[in-house]
């Protein structure tokens, strides 16, 4: 699914961490580069050049000397020394091209500090003992090169941008392999293990809550799975004993007590047959919705007044209760529906079964229907004994039985209700209810209309 821009917080988080490393190494490094790299490359000319400057100022009465010197220097280190006279006169130079006597202005800003250097050059004041200028002297001294000083602060962005790197590399990676762990030991067989609670309120997060969810829900399913295995052969278990009981008698020659046997052999039989049936259609329904494929077993779809299939219910319900009352409210227009008419009477036909097993004899049944904009409406209402609050969860689930003694006695396995609704979400409709107990219950079938 795709998440609104606003709560994607782990792209936000990881987009704004990585503009904030680059600041911080950029930064880091012009910070490193201007604080500690280039005054480690100018910071030793200073104290040489100075006393240089001085020592030539000293010994300016002997040209030979000062020539000689300066030469040895400019040869030897690179240093290219001019000597001035206050007034701007050039008294000796090594340059080859000698700098231009300092203005008025820079004079007196030197005079002021002293020295001052910067980018390869430096100026330097010789004062007498009374702090008299006497001499200034201009100074080239080899610049530190660029591309060493380019390099270094290269090599501290790339420190800084890989320490900081760690930590957003970590906390993606370590939840997320912690995730594959926990799917690979669900996908083992493992249905306990979970994420659990989770404070990452970003993508992670989701996907481990998501993990937890899928994890419920197949946990769930696979619960589900051995309880119907184990329901379905609990019911198996009495005509079973029963037929084996009659077979001992035939073995006996007890001809008398089989036939008695017979019919109720003939009864758990017919029970047995539309057990196995309810149970087929249900977990082949639950098939086609889980495997996402529509029509599995295909829905033998037929165009039908809505009207056909409430009388074909109402009158198999008053065959088979006839000393029911059965009210019936609905119209002969009632749309036309595009359904497996055998499927959706099984639907319609446990829901009325229910309301005459769950009321007394002498209440009424209803069976009502009403066209909407989408389709039809199908009401079953009795006035029974209803359903517990703590049931109305559950009763759509196979198997489950509201009132387990209750409903022994009144016959059915608890099927009923979760085929009904199958089969009509496989038709693309809903059931719902409203029950109070002792008022009764209102099941309320929704099909859509035929396409
Ligand atoms: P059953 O085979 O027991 O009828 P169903 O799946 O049809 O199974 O129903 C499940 C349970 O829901 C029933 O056992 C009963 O407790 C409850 N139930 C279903 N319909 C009604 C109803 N109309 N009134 C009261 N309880 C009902």
């Amino acid at each position: 699914m795709n998440q609104p821009l606003g709560k994607r917080r782990l792209l936000w988080r990881v987009y704004l961490y990585g503009v904030l490393m680059l600041l911080l190494s950029a930064s880091a490094s012009v910070a490193v580069g201007h604080y500690v790299l280039q005054p480690a490359y100018e910071v030793p000319a200073r104290p040489s050049t100075t006393w240089i400057a001085w020592h030539i100022a000293a010994i300016q009465h002997e040209p030979e000397r000062v020539r000689a010197e300066l030469a040895d220097l400019r040869q030897r280190v690179g240093i290219e020394v001019s000597l001035f006279e206050p007034a701007g006169r050039l008294v000796v130079s090594s340059a080859s091209n000698p700098p231009p006597a300092l203005t008025k202005p820079a004079l007196e800003k030197l005079l002021r500090g002293g020295t001052a250097f910067q980018n390869g050059r430096g100026r330097v004041a010789v004062q007498d003992a009374t702090g008299r200028l006497t001499n200034y002297v201009l100074i080239r001294y080899p610049e530190a090169s660029p591309f060493g000083l380019a390099l270094g602060q290269f090599a501290v962005a790339l420190l800084v941008l890989t320490l900081l790197a760690i930590p957003l590399a970590r906390s993606i990676a370590l939840p997320v392999e912690r995730l594959a762990r926990l799917t690979r030991a669900f996908g083992r067989g493992n249905f306990a293990v979970r994420a659990g609670p989770q404070r990452r309120r970003d993508e992670i997060g989701d996907l481990a809550r998501a993990f937890d969810e899928m994890a419920d829900r197949l946990a769930a399913l696979r619960r589900a799975e051995l309880e119907l295995l184990a329901n379905v052969s609990h019911e198996l278990r009495t005509p079973l004993s029963r037929i084996r009981l009659a077979l001992e008698l035939v073995r006996d020659g007890d001809t008398e007590r089989v036939s008695e046997h017979l019919d109720d052999i003939g009864e758990e039989l017919l029970e047995l047959e539309q057990l196995i049936d309810d149970v087929m259609t249900t977990t082949r329904l639950d098939l086609a919705q889980t495997s996402g494929q529509e029509g599995l077993p295909p829905l033998h779809r037929e165009r039908i007044p809505g009207y056909h299939v409430l009388e074909a219910s109402a009158s198999r319900f008053r065959k088979k209760h006839p000393e029911r009352e059965l009210r019936c409210a609905y119209r002969e227009d009632l749309p036309e529906l595009c359904v497996d008419p055998v499927l959706v009477r099984r639907a319609l036909d446990n829901l009325i079964d229910n309301a005459a097993k769950f009321s007394e004899a002498d209440t009424p049944v209803e069976l009502g229907a009403a066209p909407t904009s989408s389709g039809l409406d199908i009401t079953v209402a009795d006035r029974g004994m209803g359903i517990g609050d703590e049931d109305k969860p559950r009763i759509f689930e196979p198997f489950y039985r509201a009132d387990k003694s209750r409903a022994r006695a009144t016959g059915g396995v608890g099927l009923g209700l979760a085929l009904a609704k199958r089969i009509v979400e496989a038709h693309g409709g809903s059931v719902d209810f409203t029950s109070e107990r002792g008022t009764g219950s209102r099941f309320v079938v929704r099909l859509p209309r035929s396409g």
